[in-house]
């Protein structure tokens, strides 16, 4: 075992269905909440719950240090400089600021595995390029250099890091040095990646990239957009409001520098100090080992699954390119259906459907699907569950 076991720091792990304690695989949707993140917002409304930025009283300035301190905290998980990180709402809010208020922007290479957050702001313009994947769920790196071929100026190649659907890990470092000897700017959809893998921004020389906290052992509502500051500073003004302003006056007003012209009015306070403790908690664990503990697990989930009569693997079989955890879909039987009887017959929680990714889904020529996806308190047991579930369930066909 790399990772200690941590499921004792997981209270909800003791929810049962019927008699039987639940088997959560659904943390690529939304992770579990262990006691430090609960402890840390508890902490915030019950000793110092006041608004950030604008006090100079006590409990204000203790909850600014304590928000400020969680921009500290991902800066330096990130690698970025704490002036490269903007508070959004989530990764979806991240990559819908980009798109609105970077200008200069008129090509964009985006890829069929994209999640709709990801596709969806990008698709449907003239001048965008969809690049799509290999019968094996690989991105079609062809197809990539094809599009990027005779430059790229004015673009942007916004691609994930790891599928949410079929767990593929795209080599990021390589197509961010293509987009760039291209002249095309790179925004990474990191949703998946950085909750279970170290990323270095500056490593990778990514100009900007999108996490949501609720991935990554934190609250729901919060996230960030990881900015370049020379692109922080040429990003116009989306919310107009509080908190972005150095000086208003009737006729004009100054914003202020950094990612505070980004973050009109209150943020979601208690969420983002929650977040830090998260990030403190995945730290003391290691980045390094959490992604080992996947890939194991991964590992056995692809071979254990593989011998279950009419289950299908959709992506990669290889798990040394594969994240978040299996999809796959049973013949003969509907997405929801497997879902809804693993919950009522074993307490296997699992994701059922297209998993907002659809064109991915039409591009692999599947119907609906069902994800089993992992994190840190998953163990080898969790999968035998699902196995045996999914066992009952096809001895019924
Ligand atoms: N991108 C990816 C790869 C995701 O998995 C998700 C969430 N499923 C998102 C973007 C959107 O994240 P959020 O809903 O937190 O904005």
């Amino acid at each position: 075992m790399v990772l200690r076991d941590v499921r004792g720091d997981f209270p909800i792990l003791d929810r049962c269905i019927g008699d039987a304690p639940i088997v959560y695989l659904d943390s690529a949707a939304t992770s579990l909440t262990p006691t430090p993140v609960i402890d840390a917002v508890t902490r915030f409304y019950t000793h110092y719950n006041a608004n950030v930025h604008r006090a100079v009283h006590q409990l204000s300035e203790e909850a600014t240090e304590a928000f400020e301190g969680t921009r500290i905290a991902l800066a330096r998980l990130l690698g970025a400089d704490e002036d490269e990180i903007v508070f959004v709402r989530g990764a979806t809010e991240g990559v819908n600021l980009v798109r609105s208020c970077l200008p200069g922007i008129r090509h964009v290479v985006t890829t069929i595995m994209e999640h709709h957050s990801n596709f969806l702001p990008w698709a449907y313009r003239d001048e965008t390029r969809v690049v799509g994947v290999t019968p094996d769920g690989l991105l079609d790196m062809a197809e990539l250099d094809s599009v990027l071929q005779g430059g790229f100026d004015s673009g942007l190649v916004a691609v994930t890091h790891v599928s949410n659907a079929i767990g593929t890990i795209n080599p990021i470092g390589t197509i961010i040095r293509k987009a760039h000897d291209a002249g095309a700017l790179v925004l990474i959809d990191a949703a998946q990646s950085v909750p279970h893998m170290p990323v270095d921004v500056k490593a990778l020389d990514v100009d900007m990239l999108v996490i949501s906290a609720h991935k990554m052992l934190g609250p729901g509502g919060v996230g960030v957009l990881y900015i370049k500051k020379k692109l922080l500073g040429e990003l116009t003004p989306w919310h107009l409001g509080g908190n972005i302003v150095d000086q208003v006056h009737r006729d004009h007003f100054t914003l202020q520098p950094g990612p505070a012209r980004i973050e009109a009015g209150t943020p979601a306070i208690e969420a983002v100090i929650g977040w830090g403790a998260a990030i403190d908690y995945l730290a003391a664990l290691g980045l390094e080992n959490v992604q080992q503990h996947e890939h194991a697990l991964v590992e056995y989930a692809l071979s254990r699954l593989a011998d279950i009569r009419n289950v299908h693997i959709v992506g990669p079989t290889d798990a040394t390119v594969r994240g978040v955890g299996v999809l796959f879909y049973i013949d003969g039987l509907e997405a929801h259906s497997v879902a809804r009887l693993l919950s009522n017959q074993s307490s296997v929680l699992v994701r059922s459907g297209y998993h907002c990714a659809q064109p991915l889904h039409e591009a692999l020529d599947v119907l609906p699907t069902v994800r089993a996806s992992f994190y840190v308190y998953n163990t080898t047991q969790d999968i035998d569950e699902l196995a045996k579930g999914l066992e009952a369930i096809v001895s019924l066909l």
